[in-house]
């Protein structure tokens, strides 16, 4: 009987596992196709300074609409776009959609805002990246000073000499850099130093319970204590309530983003934001 359900498990893996592997190719096939068919969009989220409540920045954050009307979410296709390679053109469409936005709000705004766009660990490795952000730049003529790029930490600790040199060559443009997500993996500043990186982004998990949770209210203020003694920036990522920007702001946290202030929205929307100053009470 033992032999007889090992041998059924057996088989049930190998059939989820044909499953995954489907789902995966048809996945790969669909965002080719919306490559080509041009069904993804950026969308913009504002990133507001706390002391006076203006719209210091925009993250931009792709969106998938496919064909028949249906939203994909980044955490399904990044990871697929990521292990297939498509990450490359997807990224690089990305960045030059954004950057155009950008380069538009500049003219447009009295005061600057500056662009976030998220950048994945593939794209430093398959890719001259700083060329490329260079070629953006110029055909775009969005100042180098108003891009940031999101890292992630997983980045950092690799100790890749060439992430290294490609972030310092960025830098030497005038490029930003930041790290997302900060707290859920490594958490150490220490290596942070070793990068020419500016801003952290408190990751939202932190955020979401730092009103209740005295806990994750301490583990924040520890972060915003370190980041002040390197002279980071910092970031605080899904803020929704008018509580945790006040915590947030009595913790002289300096930035933060999240539906409190407002959703990703199309370029347009973000545009037409009100004197692009919002949240004054
Ligand atoms: P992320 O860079 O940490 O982006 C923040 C995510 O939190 C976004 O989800 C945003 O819509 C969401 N968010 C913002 N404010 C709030 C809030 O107040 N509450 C809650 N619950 N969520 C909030 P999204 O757009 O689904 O993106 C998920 C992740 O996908 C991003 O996390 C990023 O890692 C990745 N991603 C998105 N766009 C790109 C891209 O263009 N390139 C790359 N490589 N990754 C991207
Ligand atoms: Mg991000
Ligand atoms: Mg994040
Ligand atoms: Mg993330």
């Amino acid at each position: 009987q033992a032999k007889d359900s090992g041998k059924n498990s057996a088989r049930f893996f190998t059939a989820d596992m044909d499953q995954a592997v489907q789902m995966r190719t048809r996945l790969e096939a669909q965002l080719r196709r919306a490559l080509d068919q041009n069904e993804f969009r950026v969308y913009f989220q504002p990133q507001v300074d706390l002391r006076t409540h203006r719209i210091v920045g925009a993250e931009a954050l792709i969106r998938w609409v496919r064909e028949d009307g249906s939203m994909c979410p980044p955490s399904e296709f990044i990871p697929v776009a990521e292990e297939t390679g498509l990450i490359t053109p997807i990224g690089e469409w990305v960045l030059r959609q954004a950057c155009t936005e950008a380069a538009r709000w500049q003219r447009l705004s009295a005061t600057p805002v500056s662009l976030a766009v998220n950048l994945s660990a593939y794209q430093f490795r398959h890719q001259d990246l700083s060329r490329l952000v260079q070629e953006i730049l110029r055909e775009t003529g969005l100042p180098a000073q108003m891009l940031e790029l999101e890292i992630t930490e997983s980045l950092l600790v690799q100790d890749d000499i060439s992430v290294g040199t490609t972030m310092q060559d960025l830098r030497h443009l005038g490029v930003h850099f930041t790290v997302d997500d900060f707290g859920t993996g490594y958490s150490s500043l220490s290596y942070i130093r070793r990068f020419p990186v500016e801003t952290i982004k408190i990751d939202q998990s932190f955020i979401r319970y730092c009103v209740q949770d005295h806990s994750a209210a301490t583990l924040v203020e520890a972060i915003l204590a370190m980041a002040s003694s390197l002279n980071l920036r910092v970031v605080a990522e899904g803020v929704e309530t008018i509580e945790q920007r006040e915590l947030l702001r009595s913790l002289r946290c300096g930035y933060a983003q999240g539906y409190y202030f407002g959703r990703p929205m199309p370029a347009e929307d973000f545009a037409a934001l009100p004197a692009l100053a919002m949240g004054v009470a």
